[in-house]
């Protein structure tokens, strides 16, 4: 009986799988025709279908629930093997989807050869600190604005966010700044809110685990952001991610922000190896966010580096217009000028990896230009 092989990423684990969940790979001169007729049947099967069409040919990932037998679509014209999914992640994994995911919101494009900077305050506290933020953080370089408006806090007792109004004035300091927006979103009871004031939903290392929230995200139209759980191992976040794409949001970015571990130096152990990892195993984005990785200021630099060194696909920071006067995370949060220096030096190892970034602030260009900003090649 023909037996379909595995197609496990080298470094995957987990035994899961289905029968369902299969990769067809065509033959080099598969037609159109024979290649619609295998999505065809994949399909009637329930199937969620991904098709790659290569160079040379065409691959054809597909999950589903029910059971199919592998050598119905093995028999079909112009195939040429079939293989099985086997991590226990299927959508997110580059079985499925050999070619990166690139998320674009209008000239932002998360994943692509642009390394992406969101920077901006832990959480919105004044009208004012937001919009010198965001105007500091757009003259550095920075593409999207972040800042929270509900805080997932240890303790009760600390400030909780400013709700709706936060929300308020961190979308009309990106809207005066040319920024996208990404905030965090808490439950399930938030996400409309959410929806009308941010471009990307963020999803905390809190909440990685919060089912119930991945599943109603995976109904919405908005990328998410989903950071690493504080103790979460690489497969368990993929895994989370996959609630989010199960519910048919493609558009998720995963973002490492330290886990942890027995050392208390830094506030969190930053896994920069995790950017490696994560880009064999899955086709997503991965950003890394240093500042929560490390827990103070001093840090945040060197590990900034080191993750564009290393291939992330962007970074979330924290700045903060007077961090020394901060609601949350002040301790973490660069100075502005800080910021621009780091930017500056992003800018020189960008390109060593083959990676472009915003190479021109906002300051030598002036305000008013159609184009704030270009990119290296
Ligand atoms: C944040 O980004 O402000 C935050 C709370 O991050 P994390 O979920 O990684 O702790
Ligand atoms: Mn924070």
């Amino acid at each position: 009986m023909p037996q379909a092989r595995d197609a496990k990423a080298p470094g995957g684990a987990g035994t899961g799988q289905g029968a369902a969940d299969m990769v067809v790979v065509m033959k080099e001169r598969a037609s159109d025709a024979q290649i619609e007729k295998v999505v065809a049947h994949l399909v009637e099967f329930g199937m969620d279908v991904h098709r790659s069409t290569g160079a040379a040919r065409t691959v054809i990932g597909a999950v589903g629930q029910r059971a199919v037998d592998p050598r119905l679509i093995e028999m079909l014209e112009g195939v040429h093997e079939v293989l099985r999914i086997t991590e226990p992640y299927k959508l997110a994994s580059r079985s499925f989807k050999p070619e990166n995911t690139v998320i674009v919101l209008d000239d932002v494009r998360i994943g692509g050869d642009e390394v992406i900077v969101m920077a901006g305050p832990c959480s919105a506290e004044t009208e004012e600190q937001v919009d010198t933020t965001a105007a500091a953080v757009k003259r550095a370089g920075a593409k999207v604005l972040r800042g929270g408006a509900f805080k997932p806090r240890s303790s009760p007792y600390s400030f909780q966010g400013l709700g709706e109004e936060g929300l308020r004035m961190l979308r009309s300091a990106a809207n005066a700044h040319n920024l996208k927006l990404v905030s965090e979103v808490m439950d399930t009871t938030q996400i409309d809110l959410i929806e009308r004031y941010c471009d990307i939903f963020q999803v905390g290392a809190r909440n990685m685990q919060n089912y119930s929230l991945l599943r109603e995200l995976g109904r919405t139209r908005k990328p998410v952001l989903l950071k690493r759980g504080i103790s979460a191992t690489i497969e368990e976040w993929l895994l989370s991610a996959e609630y989010v794409l199960g519910g048919g949001n493609s558009q998720v970015i995963l973002c490492e922000r330290g886990i942890r571990t027995f050392e208390s130096y830094t506030r969190n152990t930053l896994d920069i190896s995790a950017i490696p990892v994560v880009q064999q195993l899955s086709h997503l984005p991965v950003l890394v966010d240093p500042s929560h990785g490390t827990g103070r200021r001093d840090k945040v630099a060197p590990m900034a580096r080191a993750a564009v060194a290393a291939g992330a696909d962007g970074l979330l920071i924290e700045v903060h217009c007077d961090p020394d006067h901060a609601l949350s995370d002040g301790a973490q949060s660069m100075f502005p000028a800080q910021f621009d220096r780091l930017m500056a030096e992003l800018r020189i190892i960008a390109p060593a990896i083959g990676r472009t970034i915003c190479v021109e602030p906002m300051a030598r260009r002036g305000w008013g230009t159609s184009r704030s900003t270009v990119d290296s090649r």
